[in-house]
């Protein structure tokens, strides 16, 4: 079991009070009508699917009900940090996970 500390309520709880959202830093393209097929499939199902150190967004369900952001070592389930959806807005290393999550989706933003 995890123990997630959420930025928002400043507790660490338990992983059943949160739900796991998708990868962090999926952006929903801009003008979804004019994509194909295959870059929309690209948008809904294509992930990086990375073993090691990730970006995830979570829910805190049955807190406080806000989005946050959880450094995941998927490879042995460790949290490194959690951050506010701001505070990960302003964090480096979280900007360039997210480059390459998005680089398949920026290309069709035109
Ligand atoms: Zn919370």
């Amino acid at each position: 079991m995890l123990l997630i500390h959420c930025p928002y309520c400043g507790e660490k709880r338990e992983e059943e009070e949160f739900t796991y959202d998708n990868e962090a830093g999926i952006v929903r393209p801009t003008d979804p009508e004019d994509l194909t097929d295959e870059e929309w499939g690209d948008y809904v199902f294509g992930r990086q699917n990375l073993c090691g150190p990730i970006y995830e967004s979570w829910v805190h369900t049955a807190g406080c009900r806000k989005f946050l952001i959880v450094k995941r070592d998927n490879s042995n389930n460790k949290i490194d940090k959690t951050m506010t959806v701001q505070e990960a807005s302003a964090d480096k290393n979280y900007q360039e996970f997210n480059s390459t999550a998005n680089s398949n989706i920026k290309k069709t933003n035109k």
